[in-house]
């Protein structure tokens, strides 16, 4: 039976308790066990797809079409383990299914209750399909405190329970604030969030204590004294000069044998860290520098693009390069606040990423047209290759009205809404009026790559498998006249039916794709297109 590690968090939010879920099961997996995590969001929305990414940051998407946390992204990049559905559950999906139980009738005239059903049901989701592994670790989400998470932690408390102490931990991430006036760390709200936690029946085993000073002994006494643990599970969590030494460092701290240690597993491997030794001295001592531009909306919320960012850095680690990347507002490039050519002259790449709506598509079009005619690498995501597409219609194939369904009726939809396509579980169909939650094409999708092509040999491939989440399609009809003007489709959907890849033959490095490469992007295993984007760049760099 699989081992369950349940993190919470407390005090305040953003305290990194993803990342060291993914540092964690990083650290288990070096000591050669198998492992999987899983997140539990206590909002009321079925998954983050319809949330804003001001709301939420980047929405992460698993090959078997779940459209999920963020955190799943860390989860798949620290651990190389392919997140799936199954991964990531919130109060809004359990609800679903419980009403919709409710009203067929299944629970046969009882009255339904946060406790058992809810519960049962968190329960459930936590234990499905764990045979094949040694440890499943449970990420809470929120803070303890909060009303929502109220059912989560008791189903944690009764699990705890029913499976028994030696296969069941608890670690609990907290705050040790500095306070600057007083010149001292100070341990009292942690010992709050851990009362708040016992309270609800979950003793911590250990606590992760991030603070931006060294915690003196005397405090880390203090902490394991007032809440209950070893000493030593008290596991000081200073700031990381990259997301990537976090393994590394808290493995300096003992989290990895402490967890094992409140396990009873006395002797467990030592990890095998050297891929982390690695990538820590590739971000580390990087041999040259590359600028990349990126044209989107929500230029803001680096967050909105946290798998997008990891991989423009796993490329800059293939190429031993740093990646400075400029977040640059395509609307601004419209509005003409700013100017696009004294802005996008310094890039040595210029990428335009997904996204939604009319608003900065003009900007995003324009900055496709200058990587175009100056010959700067471009690549194209998602939007970011419809875009490339419509500039490609108006500016070498003399379509001068191309413009997509999505930003409203138009003459010459050389993007256009999708309604009908084929996917592992048959033809697929979606209307102008479907919901909008759970009903673009998302998953895994297979494309064909034309021999000799420049994807085809970034890929040294000729068939690939990559992720999409999106509504809209560039349209076939169209091919022909772009084809003309010089605009390869040199990437397609096995049954030819839909524009996967473009490229420009004519040009260093002109790519767009339809699916979302960053997502399967990992330090130890760069996307190609990530590490070949790069490496044009850096031949950028040596130009301008
Ligand atoms: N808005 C576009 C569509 O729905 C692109 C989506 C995206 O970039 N993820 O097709």
């Amino acid at each position: 039976m699989a081992r369950f590690i349940f993190i919470t968090g407390g005090v305040v939010s953003s305290l990194g308790k993803g990342l060291m879920a993914a540092s964690l099961a990083a650290l288990l997996q070096a000591r050669g066990f198998r492992v999987r995590i899983r997140k539990f969001d206590p909002y009321l929305n079925v998954d983050p797809g319809t949330m804003s990414p001001y709301q939420h940051g980047e929405v992460y998407v698993t090959d078997d079409g779940a459209e999920t946390d963020l955190d799943l992204g860390h989860y798949e990049r620290f651990t190389g383990v392919a997140a799936r559905q199954s991964d990531n559950v919130t109060s809004g999906r359990i609800y679903q299914q419980i009403i919709t139980k409710e009203r067929r009738g299944d629970y046969l005239g009882a009255t339904v209750q946060v406790i058992p059903h809810v519960t049962d049901a968190i329960k459930e989701f936590a234990q499905a399909d764990t045979d094949d592994l040694d440890f499943v670790l449970c990420e809470i989400g929120g803070t303890v405190g909060d009303i929502e998470s109220l059912p989560f932690i008791e189903a944690i408390r009764q699990l705890r329970n029913e499976i028994g102490r030696e296969n069941s931990v608890s670690v609990h991430v907290t705050l040790v604030p500095y306070i600057a006036a007083a010149g001292e760390l100070k341990t009292k709200p942690t010992q709050h969030s851990v009362r708040e936690l016992a309270s609800l029946g979950v003793q911590p085993d250990i606590l992760l204590c991030r603070c931006e000073k060294p915690l003196p002994d005397s405090e880390r006494a203090k902490i394991a004294q007032f809440c209950n643990v070893r000493k030593e599970a008290v596991i000081p969590a200073l700031d990381a000069d990259s997301i990537y030494s976090v393994p590394v460092q808290y493995h300096g701290e003992g989290l990895d044998s402490e967890v094992l240690r409140a396990f009873g597993i006395h002797d467990a491997p030592d990890p095998d860290l050297t891929r982390w030794y690695d990538i820590m001295d590739r971000k580390r001592h990087p041999e040259g520098e590359v600028t990349i531009g990126v044209v989107g909306k929500y230029v803001s919320l680096p967050d909105a693009y946290k798998s997008l960012n990891e991989a423009l850095v796993h490329g800059g680690m293939a190429n031993r390069v740093k990646v400075n990347i400029r977040w640059l507002d395509a609307e601004m490039f419209e509005k003409g606040e700013e100017d696009l050519v004294a802005k996008l002259e310094p890039m040595h790449g210029i990428l335009v990423p997904g996204g939604f709506g009319e608003r900065g598509s003009e900007g995003k079009i324009a900055s496709v047209k200058f990587a175009r005619e100056r010959g700067v690498p471009f690549l194209g995501i998602c939007l970011g290759m419809q875009m490339a597409c419509i500039e490609a219609a108006r500016n070498t194939s003399g379509i001068a009205d191309a413009s997509s369904t999505e930003f409203g009726p138009t003459d010459e939809p050389v993007v256009g809404l999708i309604t009908e396509w084929m996917s592992d579980e048959g033809l697929q169909k979606r209307g102008a009026d479907t919901d909008l939650g759970g009903t673009m094409r998302l998953g895994a999708y297979e494309a064909k790559l034309s021999p000799n092509s420049h994807v085809a040999s970034i890929y040294g491939a000729n068939d690939i498998s990559e992720r999409h989440r999106h509504r809209y399609e560039v349209n076939g009809a169209y091919r022909d006249r772009l084809e003309k003007g010089g605009l390869a489709f040199s990437g397609l959907s096995p049954d030819g039916m839909l524009p996967e890849i473009v490229e420009r033959p004519d040009h260093p490095w002109f790519i767009g794709v339809q699916f979302h490469p960053e997502l399967k992007s990992k330090p130890f295993d760069p996307h190609p297109l990530f590490k070949g984007f790069v490496e044009a760049a850096v031949k950028q760099s040596r130009l301008v």
